[in-house]
């Protein structure tokens, strides 16, 4: 199907040209009708990365009555990020014939958002929840005029814990007779089901299914090393992929942090998103991502959502999430807008049976591959040096300088071959020295067999109290912040909507709190950390091992860490208090 089969008015269609779309995606191809002959409620459902943006956009194009100055649509998204985004894509989709969007979020004053809203008349209002939520409140966003209420991202903003919000804003809208609201999302968990069921009527439903959960765009492989060598073996991976530009997602935020130390020391740019950063600090962060000053980001699932950036090379997953839906989740943010991308999983043996899960889940296969061979990667990086050095000898005529006389002089009576040497170890030692003396880290598959036999997973984490298939999580509330086990298991279940019951063993300590969960709740768990309990920020990571143990999630102590010794274990750091 083409864009011009689908009575988009002439001035969409020559945007969409202009933004390079060739053919609709399939999400775009059966909401755009559905939306355009109808005024219907409706739910969109499509995996990340499809297009449900402009799937809504294009059909609130033709809906604006573009002379009037009232706002016609409210877009609810779940991050600042997103918010913008779509208002991006819509000032882009809208470029020959301009509506006015306004988008409104957290994190930045009211005062001047408010502003904008008297004075710019906006038609789209894109916003999140919380601050959506504010303005009605304070009676400067008013809904009656409203026609067409967007849910975007719904399960994200489910996950985000706007959805009392999310209520509460379709029940103020409810009194406007003519409003409709259409809702976009990946997943549909039951919590938006039932919101559905009170706000909509009687929607019309669209799911987009692929056999594959996965893009065919998205090239899945694995490689398997030992848990120590994971930063070495991504480093490697990196050195012979040049240009890799990547998301690396770690497990926990220190983990993420660790990564990031030695990343920047092993001379690839990088830096950590974690839930605790300032909007500022984020946007800052995001900004160097996008501009391509640093080249990877390493984050949580939690810190990643709302991310949107199109042309990733890579999505590296440094050990697997717990659950497959945040593999789906994670690998969709690369082989995006036409391009092909990789998403490589760095997994320890103990992690290949989790493979076989997703293979199996998603329907796809996840190539094992070996990491690059030493050989290989010296190649590589004797290239590129050589390409830098044939550069800089070509960029010099333009900086003579008494500086080099100097230095002529000064080396004058070196030979050349002295000279070469000099040159040599001054421009290669930084590569390739590194390896030196290096084997390859590839655990093949009898090895991994073996391992598994002999030591159970726990085993290997040196975090042996724990239970087998639970993951143990350290809280910094403890007895002295009133914790105690009624609160901890009220806490846990109702802050991630599971039974009391599944909280495994608590140990509550006078300023902390150790407790376990089955593994899959991990993420789920790691989410609190944006919530509060008893007027406390929550702040809960996974207990890292004892001394000498690969430490939980993310690991990150590569095994020439320079570093000097401090200990880095947070939990420990935390004990000795
Ligand atoms: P989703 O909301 O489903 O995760 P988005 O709306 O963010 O996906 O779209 C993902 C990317 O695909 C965006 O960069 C968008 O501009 C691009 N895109 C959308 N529709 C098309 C299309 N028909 N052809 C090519 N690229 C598209
Ligand atoms: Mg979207």
């Amino acid at each position: 199907m083409l864009f011009k089969e689908l009575n988009l008015k002439e001035s969409s269609l020559k945007a969409i040209e202009a933004l390079g779309f060739e053919t609709p995606s399939e999400i775009q191809e059966k909401s755009i009708p559905l939306l355009l002959e109808g005024d219907i409620d409706y739910i969109g459902q499509a995996q990340t990365g499809t297009g449900k943006t402009a799937a809504f956009a294009l059909p609130l194009l033709e809906k604006i009555d573009f002379s009037s100055k009232n706002i016609q649509s409210l877009i609810l998204a779940p991050t600042r990020e997103l918010a913008n985004q779509i208002c991006e894509e819509i000032k882009k989709l809208s470029k020959f014939e301009p509506v006015r969007t306004l988008a409104v979020y957290g994190g930045q004053p009211v005062s001047g958002q408010l502003r904008e809203l008297r004075n710019n008349k906006p038609q789209v209002i894109v916003g999140t929840p919380g601050r959506v939520l504010d303005f009605i409140n304070r009676g400067a966003l008013k809904l009656e005029t409203c026609k067409y209420i967007v849910l975007d991202e719904a399960d994200e903003m489910l996950d985000m814990g706007f959805f009392d919000d999310v209520n509460t804003i379709l029940s103020a809208a409810g009194e406007n007779e003519n409003k409709k609201i259409w809702m976009f999302s990946a997943t549909m968990p039951r919590q938006i089901l039932a919101l559905v069921k009170q706000h909509f009527a009687d929607p019309q439903i669209v799911k987009v299914t692929k056999k594959n959960l996965t893009a065919d765009s998205v090239k899945q492989q694995y490689c398997m090393v030992r848990r120590r060598d994971q930063v070495e073996a991504l480093c490697r991976y990196l050195d012979y992929h040049q240009n890799t530009y990547a998301i690396v997602f770690t497990k926990t935020k220190v983990g993420a942090k660790e990564i990031t130390d030695e990343l920047n020391m092993r001379g690839f740019p990088s830096d950590a998103l974690h839930g605790d950063m300032s909007q500022e600090q984020r946007d800052l962060t995001m900004k160097k991502f996008k501009q391509k000053k640093i080249s990877l980001l390493i984050c949580t699932d939690v810190a990643a959502r709302g991310i949107d950036v199109t042309d990733l090379t890579h999505v590296i997953n440094f050990s697997l999430p717990q659950d497959n839906e945040s593999y789906v989740h994670r690998i969709g943010r690369t082989g995006r807008g036409g391009n092909q991308g990789v998403a490589l999983s760095i997994i320890d043996p103990a992690e290949s049976r989790r493979i076989r899960d997703i293979e199996r889940i998603t329907k796809a296969k996840i190539e094992k591959i070996e990491l690059p061979k030493i050989t290989e990667i010296k190649e590589v990086l004797r290239e590129k040096s050589y390409k830098e050095f044939t550069d800089s000898i070509e960029a010099f005529e333009a900086m003579e300088s008494e500086d080099f006389e100097n230095f002529k002089e000064k080396f004058a009576d070196v030979d050349k071959e002295e000279i070469l040497k000099g040159a040599f170890s001054f421009i290669f030692n930084q590569s390739l020295k590194r390896y030196k003396n290096a084997q390859d880290l590839d655990v093949k598959a009898r090895e991994s067999r073996d391992r598994d036999a002999g030591s159970s997973r726990r085993g290997e984490r040196g975090n042996a109290g724990v239970q087998r298939g639970y993951e143990k999580f350290f809280l910094a509330i403890g007895r002295k912040d009133g914790m105690d086990p009624g609160n901890l298991i009220k806490m846990v279940s109702r802050g991630i909507s599971v039974r009391g019951s599944e909280v495994g063993r608590i140990d509550i300590k006078d300023a902390f709190t150790f407790f376990e969960m089955p593994e899959r709740y991990t993420d789920k768990v790691l989410g609190m950390n944006s919530d509060s309990w008893n007027q406390r920020k929550i702040s809960v990571e996974v207990a890292q091992a004892g001394a000498g143990g690969g430490g939980g999630g993310g690991g990150g102590r590569g095994r020439r860490s320079g570093s000097p010794s401090g200990n880095r274990n947070p939990s420990r750091r935390r004990f000795q208090r």
